[in-house]
């Protein structure tokens, strides 16, 4: 992408938040893959949403990019799966653990070995000594401690983690200044112009016309 193709894409994400059209700016965030939203994310985390977490990460990177990213997946993965258990659904948890999971059996057979042990225990959040697989609230503020982490030290985040600093409301500025040099251009200027559409180039009209008439009255000069 240009820069300034770069720039068009953080003038509408600024434009979304401003008008509070949240979702659309995330996915905008997500499918351009230009700014990754710690607030956003933390929220899904904390939420126990790890399917929405998991979705949003995956426009900026994939499981096997670099042994962050696949620690990022594996953490959110193992948190899906605890939840599972969490809520005694044996059949999501093994759907968990075949799909989600036994990809990173190359790499830590071990632990994904220790996770399957987990399965048959019906008793799995009264053990001690399995506390830190519970997920709980405590657990998730953990999670994302550890997630932050990953991701600030991943260098494939390391430029879309800041917001660019842009003036407030830029995209509105740079449409008067537009407007304002297009009036400039007029043959015929109003001092009090109609400026009511970003369509089509603004041309006051001919004072002798209606406005209706105003784009033949000053572009064909007939
Ligand atoms: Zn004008």
């Amino acid at each position: 992408m240009s820069s300034i193709g770069r720039d068009l894409v953080f003038l509408v994400l600024q434009y979304l938040h401003e008008k509070k059209f949240e979702e659309t700016a995330h996915k905008l965030e997500r499918e351009s893959g230009l700014f990754f939203n710690m607030s956003y994310f933390e929220e899904s985390v904390l939420a126990g949403d790890w399917e929405a977490a998991e979705r949003y990460l995956s426009g900026f990177t994939k499981f096997d990019d670099n042994p962050h990213s696949t620690k990022i997946y594996f953490e959110i993965r193992k948190r899906k799966y605890f939840q599972a258990l969490d809520r005694h659904d044996k059949v999501k948890a093994v759907d968990i653990l075949v799909k989600d999971l036994s990809v990173f059996s190359s790499s830590n057979e071990d632990i994904v070995k220790e996770l399957t042990l987990l399965l048959p225990l019906d008793n799995f959040r009264k053990k001690e000594e399995l506390s830190e697989y519970e997920d709980t609230q405590p657990a998730r503020v953990t999670a994302m401690e550890e997630l932050k982490w990953l991701i600030e030290a991943n260098p494939l985040f390391s430029d879309k983690l800041q917001f660019p600093p842009i003036g407030t409301s830029r995209l509105r500025t740079l449409t008067n200044q537009s407007l304002n040099w297009q009036h400039l251009l007029c043959k015929y200027p109003s001092p009090r112009p109609h400026m009511e559409t970003l369509f089509v180039d603004h041309c006051c009209p001919h004072p002798n016309f209606a406005p209706g008439e105003s784009s033949r009255a000053a572009g064909g000069g007939s």
